[in-house]
């Protein structure tokens, strides 16, 4: 059986990049058209993966090839920086005690140790929550079940880097597409042969199965996501304005859109600065971890403040 274990819908808010924050959401995916994509590409089982919410996923909760999960930002107390943690086959009310503890590592991996979920870290070796150090990878360890080897929003370098730390831990590789459209869902996922049901491709998990395959990402496929981000903004907006035919704000709204339409060449410079700062962090990273194996991968407490 084949899952996409990372996607995101529109339940994941407003993106975080200022100021598109302001207009732009993280996902115009609904869960209907996920679930359409995922299914037609060939994907067994379904699961959604907003940021911090189960809402969206909960809405297709009752089919039984759905997942119920969710990418957690998990926070190191004093610290700028955050862990995306995906954890797959969760229920209400363990989102909920999740939500409670999620700003707190120490409060948050227990919980999730204990109750069995299973976690994942995903995209390790990207910055886009702040740079991760051997320290931080080393303090959720001991509590994960797997690491992301394959994200498809991220580079084949970042993505070798969380294979080589999934293979040195022990740790079950997983992929999934990160699809904030609907470009990449169902492209990149992960197996479990001879599983027949959501329950059993779970243990499969569980087992330390789960080859992961598909496509990574590049500049291209992050400029190509721009663009579609661009083209669905304008459909809500054009959307808004026909329920609304006689609100000028509307008009107003699109026409400076259509405006700041020459600005869309800005996508692709824009992915190739963010992949360059990325691949930058993956060697930092991947010197930090080399220069001292041993010591920053059997560490067990948790990162001071910096
Ligand atoms: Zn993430
Ligand atoms: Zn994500």
């Amino acid at each position: 059986m084949k899952l996409d274990a990372h996607v995101h819908t529109h339940y994941s808010g407003m993106t975080t990049i200022w100021p598109l924050s302001l207009i732009m959401r993280e996902s115009y995916n609904t869960p209907e058209r996920v679930y359409r994509l995922a299914k037609a590409r060939g994907m067994d089982l379904v699961a959604i993966t907003d940021h911090d919410t189960i809402t969206g996923a909960l809405t297709l909760a009752d089919r039984p090839d759905v997942i119920v999960g969710c990418e957690v930002t998990a926070g190191f107390p004093g610290q700028v920086v955050k862990a995306h943690l995906g954890v797959l086959d969760i229920t209400a009310a363990q989102f909920a005690q999740i939500e409670r503890r999620r700003h707190d590592v120490a409060q948050l991996m227990p919980y999730l140790y204990e109750e069995g979920i299973f976690t994942i870290i995903n995209h390790v070796a990207s910055q886009v929550n702040g740079r991760l150090t051997p320290d931080h990878i080393a303090a959720l360890l001991p509590w994960v079940d797997a690491f992301e080897v394959i994200n498809g929003s991220r580079l084949p370098s970042q993505n070798r880097t969380a294979t080589a730390l999934s293979e040195a831990t022990d740790k079950t590789a997983i992929a999934g597409s990160d699809s904030h459209t609907g470009r990449g869902i169902g492209h990149t996922y992960t197996v479990v042969d001879g599983a027949t049901s959501r329950a059993e491709f779970m243990r499969g998990l569980r087992a330390g199965r789960g080859p992961a395959e598909g496509s990574h990402g590049s500049e291209f496929t992050m400029a190509s996501d721009m663009l579609r981000f661009a083209a669905r903004f304008y459909e809500e907006r054009a959307d808004h304005l026909v329920q609304h035919p006689l609100d000028w704000r509307r008009h107003a709204f699109i026409l400076c859109g259509l405006g700041a339409l020459p600005l869309l060449t800005l996508p692709l410079v824009g992915a190739m600065v963010h992949f360059i700062e990325e691949a930058r962090f993956n060697r930092s990273l991947l010197f930090d971890l080399v220069a001292r194996p041993a010591s920053s991968l059997r560490a067990r407490r948790l990162p001071e403040a910096a």
